[in-house]
């Protein structure tokens, strides 16, 4: 049966202007993902991956074109509405893990759950530090957590109010082999679980082919269309 999709992009263009005149960051991106799929968006450096990541996150306008997340034309939401969208659907993993540095880890993750005005934020919260593997560093601040635990934390924090989609831009960029590995590995465990949507950006096709789906960008464009990875998936 056919499902609704949960990203649907259509002729997606974004233009920055410069000083040098304006420049084409996105031209024309077609994208579609069915819930509960992973999607791979591989691409060399400066090719608009970020930038796609951040139009599907509603941090970013497009210039032209649609963006339908979770059923809602995005651009249509004023920024109330918006916030909301965000909390409800979207989890966000960064390359450089992005935790405050003043907060503890269990403090880190429960930030959603309490800006979504939940009682349950810190028990909540230490359930997912515990899924991550993390229970017995709860209290411990960023800087007392090796690279590879600051990434799990972050990763708790994205995925503790249950987001429909969870955006990882480069997660394992920062990490060494090994280390990048657990947290992927943890990535397609908790998806698997929670039936997560997930987009990964990377630039290590090996990554990518983990997903079910893989697009290639250059210059802004999808170059190869989304095609089912060959490699079986091994979960
Ligand atoms: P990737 O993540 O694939 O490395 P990005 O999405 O970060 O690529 O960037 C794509 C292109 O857009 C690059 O050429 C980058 O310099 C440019 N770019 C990104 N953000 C901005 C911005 N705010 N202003 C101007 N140019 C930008
Ligand atoms: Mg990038």
């Amino acid at each position: 049966m056919p499902q609704n999709p949960i990203i649907k992009l259509n002729d997606v263009h974004l233009t920055l202007k410069s000083d040098a005149g304006p420049v084409n960051i996105l031209r024309g991106i077609d994208l579609t993902v069915q819930p509960g799929e992973t999607v791979g968006i591989v691409g060399p450096s400066g090719s608009g991956k970020s930038t796609l990541m951040s139009i599907i996150a509603g941090l970013e306008a497009p210039t032209s074109g649609s963006v339908l997340i979770a059923g809602e034309a995005i651009e249509t939401l004023g920024e109330d509405d918006l916030a909301r969208f965000r909390r409800e659907n979207i989890g966000i993993v960064f390359q450089s893990f992005h935790l405050i540095p003043t907060m503890t880890a269990l403090e880190n993750v429960a930030i959603p759950l309490e800006l979504a005005g939940r009682a349950d934020a810190f028990a909540v919260a230490a359930e997912r530090l515990a899924a991550v593997g993390l229970k017995d560093r709860a209290s411990h601040y960023p800087s007392q957590l090796s690279g590879g635990e600051q990434q799990r934390v972050a990763l708790a924090r994205a995925l503790c109010t249950n987001p429909k989609i969870l955006l990882a831009d480069e997660p394992t960029g920062n990490l060494d082999g090994k280390t990048g590995d657990i947290v992927i590995d943890l990535m397609f465990k908790l998806h698997a679980e929670l039936g997560t949507t997930m987009i990964l950006i990377t630039h290590d096709d090996q990554l990518a082919q983990k997903c079910t789906h893989v697009i290639r960008l250059e210059d802004g464009k999808v170059v190869a269309p989304v095609q089912a990875a060959e490699m079986a998936k091994t979960e």
